[in-house]
């Protein structure tokens, strides 16, 4: 992408409004606009990083078996009568009616749309488990909307529903998606602990909240210290095998993690001081194992073997791609902007070139331009005519990876510059050398 013909807005000052570092740099770079509280235009830079992610966490979810669907964003109330939440879910849910006058919602979450899907057509136990999820856009009429797309109104979640005969079967499920969770947070570069969640009157251990530490975090949490560095499952998990995922799952919760609602001051102090952390939260991911809540109100059945029909066993398990754009950019930035990780930068490689209209810096730079698109290798090229200062803390800003800069000293000695964004120094390549690096 030639930077004169993108459309990246730019702010050089930071918004008063806004009030932690992400928000500053989601405005800053040209990622996000308000449109109303809480409701945000993607503009192009930051929609690639909200795909990026999405990216990652669909090869993820697809790995650990989950299957994807896509359910409308508007829903009938008649289905939230069902369950019974129509009416006690409250102020969040966003009410509306249709030119008919039939009572419709923007769904929050999903629970009885997949079930009333699951229950269209599913009749035998032989074809559980089952796990359906989808990336969709929710609406919560939060009374604080704030932070940016870090607590906004709109947001995208993925979420992710299983079904299963009995309540063993169906925490194979949740160790599943509780590994599949770990995996996903590593590649986007994360550290997030699974911490204990309240399970509210539904009762029993399996809800866990994925955490990330940031002083902005809107959670209390307390936690010991080595889960910062357990090792995530690798590659070569395998996702049919029941003791192996419970294996994962026992090794991530053997140390105590709370966020404030489930904290126990007795049982934290079994911790060693020195390893205890108190720390603020930013909760990324929920998972939730809730029985038959939803199943057994609204009729989701299997025939089981012994030809008896049962309701069938859920969990819910949710992701939020737009409050992890802005949690991201919490746990990696710098004075001068966003340092994103490579998984999710909305380019790789920034070229810079010094000097526009100097016909050595331009055949170098389309050429750099041409050969690195050809390798597959996504590219901001600034061929604007800014100054060299300006071009420089607009790339820092937007944080890609790689820094590639072309001006007319440098090419009269036969080298570029490129330099990894974060601390290090710059270096001096032939161009040969540079693409090398960067293929
Ligand atoms: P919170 O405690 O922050 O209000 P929640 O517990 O209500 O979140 P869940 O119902 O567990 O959220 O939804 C699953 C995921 O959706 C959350 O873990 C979070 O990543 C994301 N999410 C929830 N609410 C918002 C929001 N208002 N803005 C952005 N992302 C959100
Ligand atoms: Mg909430
Ligand atoms: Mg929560
Ligand atoms: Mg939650």
């Amino acid at each position: 992408m030639r930077l004169s013909r993108y459309f990246m807005p730019i702010l050089r000052d930071a918004p008063k409004e806004a009030e932690i570092v992400s928000h500053r740099l989601m405005l800053r770079a040209g990622m996000i606009r308000q449109e109303a509280a809480g409701i945000y235009a993607w503009l192009p830079l930051g929609l690639k990083v909200l795909n990026n992610i999405c990216h990652v966490i669909r090869e993820e979810q697809d790995r650990a078996g989950a299957i994807e669907l896509m359910m409308p964003t508007i829903q009938l109330a008649d289905l939230w009568r069902e369950s019974g939440r129509y009416d006690a879910y409250g102020k969040e849910m966003l009410r509306i009616k249709d030119r008919h006058d039939r009572e419709m919602l923007y769904g929050p979450t999903n629970e009885e749309m997949i079930t009333e899907i699951f229950r269209s057509s599913v009749r035998s136990y032989k074809d559980l488990p089952k796990n359906l999820y989808h990336i969709q856009w929710k609406f919560r009429d939060e009374v604080r909307p704030r932070f940016g797309v870090m607590r906004s109104r709109e947001f995208l979640m993925k979420d992710a529903y299983s079904f299963d005969l009995d309540k063993e079967a169906a925490r194979t499920s949740y160790n599943r998606m509780f590994t599949a969770y770990l995996r996903t947070f590593a590649r986007l570069g994360l550290k997030a602990i699974p911490m204990a969640a309240d399970t509210g009157p539904i009762g029993g251990d399996l809800s866990h909240e994925f955490i990330i530490l940031a002083k902005t975090g809107e959670s209390a949490v307390f936690c010991h210290e080595d889960y910062l560095s357990f090792d995530t499952p690798g590659l070569d998990v395998d996702f049919d095998d029941a003791a192996g995922l419970q294996a994962i799952v026992d090794k991530w919760t053997s140390l105590y993690a709370a966020t404030e609602e489930m904290h126990d001051e007795a049982k934290f102090a079994e911790t060693p001081e020195a390893s205890r952390l108190s720390a603020r939260g930013i909760e990324v991911g929920h998972i939730f194992y809730f029985g038959t809540k939803y199943s057994e109100p609204m009729g989701a059945k299997v025939t089981g073997p012994d030809g008896k029909d049962v309701p069938v066993h859920m969990g819910s398990y949710g992701i939020g791609p737009s409050r992890l754009a802005a949690a991201i950019i919490e746990a990696g930035h710098d004075d001068a902007g966003i340092i994103w990780p490579d998984t999710v930068a909305p380019f790789k490689v920034g070229l810079v070139n010094l000097k526009p209209g100097d016909s050595n810096c331009d055949a170098a730079c389309e050429d750099l331009y041409a050969k690195l698109k050809g390798q597959g290798i996504d590219v901001l090229y600034d061929d604007t005519d800014d100054r060299a200062g300006a071009k420089f803390a607009t790339m820092d800003l937007i944080g890609l990876p790689w820094r590639l800069v072309v001006g007319p000293k440098g090419l009269a000695n036969g080298v570029v510059e490129l330099k990894r964004r974060g601390p290090g120094a710059p270096e001096q390549l032939s161009v040969d050398a540079a693409l090398n690096a960067l293929t």
